[in-house]
């Protein structure tokens, strides 16, 4: 037995020794790298392929920091168009992970917090880049015109010496930039193709006014997303009868507890911002309230306030929720929902 476990390690060690010498062979770490480049060339996208309604979310935290989450972003696809909902930090490095290609309708921003618009140059630059031939549509609540001509001036000289390096062929310049459309909410549907609508509705967020929500309706396929805003009888009315919600939450339990902690520590700056943010978001259960009365089929929390870490964490936050609604999920960035066309199905995976 002894005899063979030392010829064992014997075999191991000869076979260590070789991979060693090989990989300093310049023609072996040559084949090695060019395998790996062809497999970090992914052209596969994991947008669903069927004609359907689904979305990814693209950032499923608040501005409370988590370092596997990005902030608030949703992608809604209907039929072959895709929409980028709320564009927070980290979401655009999301959307190239996953394998997204950067060919959008248009952006659409719920309301004018940073947490939501933050990559938004991002996904200008890389729309450019995918060769995006218009200015990229960027529809929002009243004041978005001064985020998109701010950016456009802050980046003017980035986007000359890119398309001064690359040309039109690369960069067509009539399409740097963007189109800017201020929404009126709770009016008819403020884009309609004749299968897809959406709708832009108010929401509570004070100070934050005009804040916004969006339904879209695809097909008898529906997604209603909250946007920022504490319990909101409008929201209710948006999102009556909705295939999915995607509810804006707040553990009110769990950040009481992070500003104890903080007033316990003495950093009182901390403990106030975390009694301060309390007042202009909706607790897991109020969210839970909402979908029951407008008699969504499916919940999906979003913009977590704080994004759990552990799954303890994940059952505190939740705590009560499904005594009201139980069907309900906590998302993660990756978290994709298709919702097939005459159907009732919702099917739920995670693109990570
Ligand atoms: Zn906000
Ligand atoms: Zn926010």
């Amino acid at each position: 037995m002894f005899k063979f476990f030392k010829y064992s390690i014997s075999i191991i060690a000869i076979f260590v020794v070789l991979v060693i010498v090989l990989l300093r062979v310049p023609s072996v770490q040559d084949g090695i790298l060019n395998f790996a480049i062809s497999g970090l060339i992914n052209t596969d996208s994991p947008l669903v392929k069927d004609d359907a309604l689904s979305a990814i979310v693209c950032g499923s935290r608040s501005p409370l920091p988590n370092p596997d989450r990005a902030e608030t972003c949703i992608l809604i696809k209907a039929g072959n168009k895709v929409f980028i909902i709320d564009a927070g930090d980290g979401s655009a490095s999301n959307l190239r992970t996953f394998g997204i290609p950067f060919e959008f309708e248009a952006i659409l921003i719920t309301h004018l917090h940073s947490d939501h618009f933050s990559d938004l140059q991002d996904l200008h630059l890389g729309s450019w880049v995918s060769g995006r031939k218009e200015k990229l549509k960027v529809y929002g609540p009243e004041g978005i015109n001064e985020i998109t001509e701010g950016f456009e001036r802050a980046y003017a000289l980035d986007a000359k010496y890119r398309y001064d390096h690359h040309g039109d062929q690369v960069l067509v310049k009539k399409a740097n930039g963007y189109e800017t459309i201020t929404l009126i909410p709770n009016q008819k549907p403020f884009y309609d193709d004749g299968f897809l609508k959406i709708t832009a509705f108010l929401v509570e967020h004070k100070p934050v006014e005009p804040s916004l929500g969006f339904r879209f309706d695809y097909k008898g396929r529906s997604i209603v997303l909250s946007g920022d805003t504490i319990y909101s009888e409008n929201l209710i009315s948006y999102a009556k009868d909705a295939d999915v919600l995607f509810m804006e939450a707040l553990s009110m339990d769990i950040i009481g507890r992070l500003q104890k902690a903080q007033e316990e520590v003495g950093n009182l700056r901390n403990a106030n911002i975390m009694f301060d943010i309390q007042d202009y978001h909706t607790s897991p259960v109020e969210g839970a309230k909402i979908a029951k009365k407008a008699n969504v089929k499916h919940l999906v929390y979003y913009h977590l306030a704080p994004a759990p870490v552990i799954g303890l964490m994940e059952t505190v936050f939740t705590r009560g929720v499904s005594e009201v609604f139980s069907n309900f999920t906590m998302s993660d960035d990756g978290t994709h929902i298709v919702l097939p066309l005459k159907s009732e199905e919702i099917l739920i995976s995670n693109l990570k």
